[in-house]
């Protein structure tokens, strides 16, 4: 594994720095193991349920190119980039103590220039460092940033903030979600704390036709060269020019590609062929957005109640972030009316009077789709116990739910035999992200392919 480890730092290195892709497809495959089947000749692991991809084609047997291909050297994390459109937040539950994107914005506030403005005023300085002052701030030039990369990446939401913050208004939260409906080709991962507003933003009936009119507002104004917007032969808007969203003044004047106009064409308009500026768009279709996965984030098992709020709401995907895990967690004990819902393997059940497991009847809720996992980072982290994340991880294969261990943070397991082996804080880098000798890297099959 100490191999696997160097080998796999090398090829990260290599292909970020441009370093030749010819070179790494001489490496012969890197990894073998997991609990999952083997398809033959593919280079994949997958469950028989879900068909589950383990380290993307870098298992043994799987042959040269293939796996080289799939293989996913940008990061070893949970997405490939962040889209930060809006900044700034509050703490909510014990695991924002140390939350790490205040005190990154509080560094971006100390370094001067364009960036020191963007987020001065986001937090203060105290004497334990940098706290949030609860102002949202909208980086309106950032709004449109999905659209113009045209590789499709796995792209987490406003990691600089919370969506889902009750300072933000309804209308920015739908800007942002109808760049996400455009930018089809992307995956993007919305992690909340607020489970309550986004479960009752995505189960409001309005909310789609909130989007798709924010969508069919940007078809509708005129362009930059005072043309008048097209409409396809579906009867659907097409921009001729998509300005920066009310923006810094720097509007890009470019054509529609033709990617953007497949994700225009997921609103519904009353009247099809009408101009999108004399009809009212009625919905959007597919809804929920299959590029959309909302997720929660749970640190301790007394928060585990935002996983009813996920399960509740209507989603393509569902996932739950344990980071920073801070407690034992029970994934089988999401309080729903008189008893628990198990969001892994699905089930509604009671304990009866003499402590026995009885199944009852309950709303049909879809079990997760993924769990991710992790310890924390920062000058205060606190240790994650190897055991919580054991039986988390044992869980999730027992259900068959794709298990993502992200890192242990700044402690990790020190010398010695389990269970006496204590944990050291030895920082994040040192602290590495196996779990009983293996990385945990298992993504959900929907997941776009890397290539
Ligand atoms: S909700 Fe997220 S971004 Fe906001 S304070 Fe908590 S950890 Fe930080």
């Amino acid at each position: 594994m100490q191999i696997c480890s160097q080998w796999n730092i090398k090829l990260s290195l290599a292909l970020r720095f441009g370093d030749l892709r010819g070179r790494v497809r001489r490496q012969p495959p890197l990894f073998a193991g997991g609990t999952h089947d083997r398809l033959a000749g593919t280079g994949r692991l997958v469950s028989a349920r879900r068909g589950i991809d383990i380290w993307r084609g870098l298992t043994a047997g799987s042959s040269g190119a293939a796996a080289i291909r799939r293989y996913r050297p940008a990061r070893e994390d949970w997405y490939d980039t962040s889209w930060n459109p809006t900044a700034g937040c509050s703490g909510v539950s014990p695991g924002c103590d140390n939350c790490w994107a205040m005190r990154v914005a509080g560094q971006l506030a100390r370094m001067g220039g364009a960036t020191a403005a963007r987020y001065t005023g986001l937090t203060k300085m105290e004497r334990a460092g940098p706290v949030w002052t609860g102002v949202i701030r909208v980086r309106d030039d950032l709004l449109t940033w999905p659209l113009y990369r045209r590789q499709p990446r796995r792209i987490a939401v406003s990691l600089m903030s919370d969506l889902f913050h009750e300072a933000l208004t309804t209308a920015t939260i739908d800007l942002v979600h109808a760049v996400i409906a455009v930018a089809h080709w992307h995956t993007f991962l919305v992690l909340t704390k607020r489970s309550q507003r986004m479960r009752d933003y995505y189960s409001d009936p309005q909310t789609p036709c909130r989007i798709a009119e924010e969508i069919g507002r940007w078809a509708s104004e005129p362009s930059q060269n005072g043309g008048s917007p097209a409409v396809s032969a579906r009867g659907t808007a097409v921009p001729t020019i998509l300005t920066s969203i009310r923006s810094t003044g720097r509007a890009r004047t470019v054509s529609t590609p033709q990617h953007w106009i497949v994700g225009f064409s997921r609103v519904r308009y009353a009247t099809p062929g009408a101009t999108p500026s004399a009809v009212r768009p009625v919905g959007l279709e597919p809804w929920p957005l299959p590029n959309l996965w909302p997720g929660v984030s749970v640190e301790d098992q007394s928060r585990i109640g935002r996983i009813g709020d996920l399960l509740k709401m209507p989603a393509a995907m569902r996932w739950v972030c344990f980071e920073p895990l801070l407690d034992r967690v029970m994934p089988e004990a999401i309080p729903a009316g008189d008893g628990y819902f198990d969001c892994l393997a699905g089930g509604h059940y009671t304990i009866d009077g003499r402590g026995r497991v009885v199944s009852i009847e309950g709303p049909r809720w879809p079990p997760l789709d993924w769990v991710v996992a992790g310890g924390e980072i920062g000058v205060g982290a606190r240790p994650v116990q190897p055991d919580w994340l054991r039986a988390l991880r044992d869980q999730c294969i027992a259900a068959r739910v794709p298990f993502f261990f992200r890192q242990w943070g700044e402690w990790a397991p020190g010398s010695g035999e389990e269970p006496t082996r204590t944990l050291v804080r030895v920082g994040k880098r040192a602290a590495g992200r196996l779990l009983d000798s293996r990385i945990w890297d298992e993504l959900p099959e929907a997941f776009p392919p890397d290539e």
